[in-house]
Formats: C-alpha cells, structure tokens, sequence
C-alpha cells in the first residue's frame, strides 16, 4: 500500500481502480491455492503488471485519459491482454498516458502530468508515460504500453529502461483503442531483455480478430545469446550531424557507436530523410487515421454524452467539451488532410513519402543488420515546457516515427547518461534486435 501511495506522487495510475484490484486478488488468491498444493507454476503465474489505459480488461474501467470516456467500462478483453491472463499474469494498474496516445509527455491527461521515475520535475515521456514509471520504479515487472510513433520507446528512454516496438503485425492489435491503425503496435517495457524476450513471445501471434496480424516463431532464450549474425550496423547521418541534438546524447551515441567498432563490428553512416519531413508525414498520416477512429465518440455508444437542443448540437458539445486541446488539434488536422481538395495534395503524398521511406529502409537493410539511432534528439524536458509549443512537441518525435512509418522492430535500451539507445532491424526480425542488445551488454 506504501509502494502504491508513493507511485500516486508520480501520476503514473488512473482511476483508483477497485475493480481491478478486486480481480487482482482473486487472481493471486489462485496463484497461492497452487502453491500450498503443491502445483508448480509458471514463468509469469503470480507477477503482477501494468496496462495502459487504452487496452480493454473486461470489467475495468478504460479511460485513454480522456474526459470522453472517464465513466466507460471495457465491455471485453484485448487479445494480447487475455494472453498474458491466461499465462497467469496479475493486471494490477490501468496506467496513466496521454488522451488517445496524443503526446510526448503523458501531460495530455485527466489524470494529471506523469512524473519523470528519477527526477519528478520532468516529465515522464510519452504516451506510455505511467507504464515507463511504473516499470522503472519497481511496482510492475513488467507494463504493456502502445507505440504508434514512439510512445514505448520514448519512455523508456527517459526512464532509463528497456521498451520494444514489435513489428507492426506481431502482436493483435484487438482491444487496443486505435490511435493511427496502419502504425499502433503493443509493446512492452521492462527491466531486462529477457522479460521483453518472455512477454514478447506470450503475446505474439495471429488473430482472427486483426486482419494485420502474422504468426511468427517464438524467440528462444538460446538464440539471443548468439550474436554470430550481426556484422554491420548503420547510423543516420543527419541525426547525428543535426543542430538539434542535445551534446550529451551525441556524446552516448558517439560512444556507443566507438564501443560497437571495438568489437570487430563494421559501422556505417546512412543517409536519410530529413527530420521535417518525418515529423510531417507522420503526422499527417496519423492525425487522418486518428480523426477517423475517433469520428465513432460523440456519446450516442460510447463516453460522457453532454445533451444539448437537438442531436448534431450534441455530438458537437459532447467532443468539445471532453476532447483535450491536443485531440482536438489532431481531429481537426486530419479531417482537413482528408478532405476534398487536400486530400490528393496532403493525404496521398504523405503516403507516397511513407512507400519512399520504406523503401530507404529496405536498401539500408542489404548493407547492414542493425540500425542505430538515440531515441530521442534531446533529454526530458521539464514538465509544462512541451505544452508551449506543440510543434516542438512533434519535432521532439524525430527519431522513432520513421521506424513506426516502416512497421520496423525496435527496441530502446538505457544507454549512458541520455535518454536510450534504439535499435531497430529489418521488419519480422525482432529477433536480431534483442540479440543485438544482449551483445552490447
Ligand atoms: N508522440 C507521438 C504522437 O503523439 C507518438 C505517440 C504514440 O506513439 N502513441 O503521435
């Protein structure tokens, strides 16, 4: 109870949850009935873990951290979650994150600012920011974030710890609130590779239930201690060259790259887009997908309906007043991308850049295994800065939405002083990008 009123101090969880500790109990009450019987159990029987709040667990309350959906009860339970349940997991914290998984910070929140896990005048990062803290301090094993453009990744970097963006498909997105569809991704973020290696394999496969989703091989412990494969590794150029990157996570990099060359490995410097042109067609991309999947909250199924004189005043009053500043920013960006007249100019060439992208990626992919790149160009900023300017809100989203873009496994793992190391492989290879991170060890 200590542990769970000093993590209140951080924001990391949403609504006091009795529900889920109702159902939390009596999950662990089975875990020990088995063991004063004697049953063994297994890997992930009795450890308990965090959600972030955009996933539904029959029975609990599922906010997104939206005023939208403050009182809406998840009428089911998404299949990566179920998995984890049926593998005997304990869900003990539906975490806080920014509204709909718009953000870089978790400040886009009913629920108050996510505070940074080792300096609580910064802030956490974003979307996944209470399930980064959570981790990082110690009150789940494991949590279960989002990824749309970097919102485990991020995170975890700036909590110092590990989060994977599995490539696009591996994981069901059923029961995963959509934020942009053709990128949303369920990742985990944990304490050591090998819990990522655990959880990743649990949650994998095809679901009926997601058209995207594929069967893959379950990722052995062996394989990752294996490194045999990986020769050479590339970098981005321009990243690192840029104005923009903060001296200290040039430095980690740098280092890092010097470290990588010491250990026989070939390094490479890429070319690639520009980070304008990233952060755009990102964000053109998503805020269309976005300001689609949310057309279905205007109160009539879901979500705080406010009454007004007649039901077009409704579904008007009822979004402007629960959709955040951000959501609405996003709603309104997308449905003007989509629109008659903009979308051929906008729409269509954002995703002409997206094909261009992903074929850089495949021609970077013939030259070397990994990618590697910081996570982030700069390290957290103090809570309230990023509110100030959203546009440099989205250019702080540099470096993860082209790997999201891609559909691209990839993996932040603490690095130095900075905000995390990102390595990323050629699409399906998860299992490069763990074997890599256990070789840099
Ligand atoms: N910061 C990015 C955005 O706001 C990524 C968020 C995410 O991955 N959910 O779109």
């Amino acid at each position: 109870i200590q542990q769970k009123l000093d993590l209140l101090k951080n924001n990391a969880h949403n609504t006091v949850n009795s529900l889920l500790d109702t159902l939390a109990l009596n999950l662990a009450a089975k875990v020990d009935d088995k063991i004063a019987n004697g049953e063994t159990i297994g890997l992930l029987e009795g450890i308990p873990f965090g959600i972030k709040d955009v996933y539904m667990l029959q029975g609990s309350y599922t906010t997104a951290s939206s005023n939208l959906l403050k009182n809406y009860k998840s009428a089911y339970t998404a299949t990566a979650i179920q998995k984890l349940l049926d593998a005997g997991a304990i869900p003990i914290v539906k975490e806080n994150c920014d509204s709909f998984g718009h953000g870089s910070s978790s400040e886009n929140t009913i629920f108050g600012a996510v505070k940074n896990a080792t300096d609580t005048n910064l802030v956490a990062g974003g979307s996944s920011g209470g399930s980064a803290v959570n981790v990082a301090k110690d009150f789940t094993v494991f949590s279960i974030g989002g990824d749309t453009g970097g919102s485990v990744r991020q995170p975890a970097g700036y909590n110092n710890i590990y989060g994977l963006k599995p490539s696009y498909g591996r994981i069901s997105r059923y029961g995963l609130m959509a934020y942009a569809s053709s990128t949303d991704c369920v990742g985990p973020l944990a304490k050591s590779i090998e819990d990522i290696r655990i959880v990743l394999n649990i949650m994998s496969g095809k679901d009926a239930k997601d058209q995207t989703s594929y069967a893959s091989a379950e990722i052995n412990e062996d394989s990752i201690l294996n490194s045999d494969s990986i020769k050479t590794v590339g970098y981005f150029k321009n990243f690192i060259e840029s104005d923009a990157i903060d001296v200290q996570v040039k430095a980690d990099f740098l280092a890092t790259i010097e470290k990588i060359k010491a250990k026989g490995i070939t390094v490479k410097a890429l070319d690639f887009f520009e980070s304008e042109t990233l952060v755009s067609t990102y964000y053109t991309l998503a805020m269309a997908e976005t300001a689609s999947n949310l057309s279905r909250l205007d109160g009539t199924n879901y979500g705080n309906r406010i009454e007004a004189e007649n039901l077009k005043e409704t579904y008007a009053v009822t979004r402007s007043e629960n959709f955040s500043e951000e959501t609405k920013r996003r709603i309104v960006g997308g449905n003007q991308v989509l629109s008659q007249g903009f979308s051929d100019e906008i729409y269509l060439k954002g995703l002409a850049i997206r094909n261009q992208i992903s074929e850089n990626f495949n021609n970077d992919f013939n030259e070397v295994d990994i990618i590697l790149s910081p996570v982030t160009p700069s390290t957290p900023p103090k809570i309230g800065d990023s509110l100030k300017d959203p546009h440099a809100m989205y250019l702080s989203d540099a470096y993860t939405v082209g790997f999201s873009l891609g559909q691209l496994p990839t993996l932040t793992i603490p690095q130095g002083t900075a905000t995390g190391l990102q390595i990323t492989a050629a699409k399906k290879n998860d299992e490069l990008v763990l074997k890599f991170a256990n070789f840099l060890k």
